[in-house]
């Protein structure tokens, strides 16, 4: 092995949202072939972070650096940014009637790939894309189906998830920030998005896994676990950190605050 290849260095970073500093001074790096899980208890600004890092126009920046693979993350466009390999899926996706799935994925794919060599002419069509997906889906187990119906239109949550991960493998990302992929699904559910996580990650990306329970984690083994609290990192550790969390609750690490605080 040689060493650990950064694809994303937070460097004391801060984000405003309004008026309120919500990020505050984060130090943050993942490598590639890692996975990393950030849990933390509601509003302590693990989403908040995610939309700083796709360039969400309403996070403002207010200090610190973000280096992705090699580049200065904060300023390339959104669009730059998903072209270079930076995904999120989102924690409430959206739904667009109208819009197939496999239309949907198509255009995403394009705007990730199209371009990288003599312009725009490298687009993919309709029937090597669908060839494309095709492998994607019988790799997640998902009915060739699924794809011709409407983006999120009527979608179970356990749907709205897999149609992300979908679009993880379309997509094939260098950096993938998942949030609270795993809220509101059932047991089945939470092993088919989990699986699917598995079998796309590799050695050259890296995986953000953002969950308010530990319950993700039995199904996808992390390679670190932080814990976030009012805007910073406040405790990091391995796979163990989070069942120590289930079992504890987070209040045995934010508590002292909490003390400091009364
Ligand atoms: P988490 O994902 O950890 O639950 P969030 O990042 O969603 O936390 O929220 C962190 C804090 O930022 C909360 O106090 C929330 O109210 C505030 N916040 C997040 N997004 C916005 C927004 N668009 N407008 C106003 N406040 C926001
Ligand atoms: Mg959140």
């Amino acid at each position: 092995m040689t060493d650990k290849k950064p694809l994303l260095e937070i460097k004391n970073l801060s984000v405003k949202v309004e008026e309120n500093e919500i990020i505050k001074n984060l130090d943050f790096t993942v490598n590639a072939g890692e996975i990393h899980a950030i849990m933390g208890p509601n509003g302590s600004g693990k989403s908040t972070l995610c939309y700083a890092l796709t360039g969400h126009p309403d996070y403002h920046i207010t200090g610190g650096e973000v280096i992705y693979d090699g580049k200065n993350l904060l300023e390339m466009a959104v669009d730059e940014r998903a072209k270079a390999g930076m995904f999120l899926a989102f924690q409430y996706p959206v739904e667009v009637p109208g819009v197939t799935l496999q239309n949907f994925l198509r255009t995403a794919y394009n705007a990730r790939h199209a371009g990288n060599g003599d312009g725009q002419s490298n687009k993919i069509n309709v029937l090597k894309f669908w060839g494309y997906l095709k492998e994607k889906l019988k790799m997640l187990d998902i009915p060739e189906s699924f794809a011709n119906r409407y983006l999120n239109d009527g979608f179970s949550g356990g749907e709205k998830k897999r149609a992300e991960i979908l679009q993880m493998a379309v997509l094939e990302p260098q950096v993938a920030l998942l949030d609270e992929t795993d809220s509101g699904l059932d047991i089945d559910a939470l092993k088919s998005v989990a699986d699917g996580v598995n079998k796309l990650m590799n050695e050259n990306m890296a995986v953000v896994l953002i969950t308010h329970y530990q319950r993700l984690l039995n199904y996808i083994k992390p390679h670190f676990v932080h814990i976030m609290s009012d805007g910073n990192i406040i405790k990091t550790g391995g796979p163990e950190l989070a069942l120590e969390l289930e079992d504890k609750g987070y209040s045995w690490i934010t508590g002292d605050k909490v003390k400091a605080e009364a």
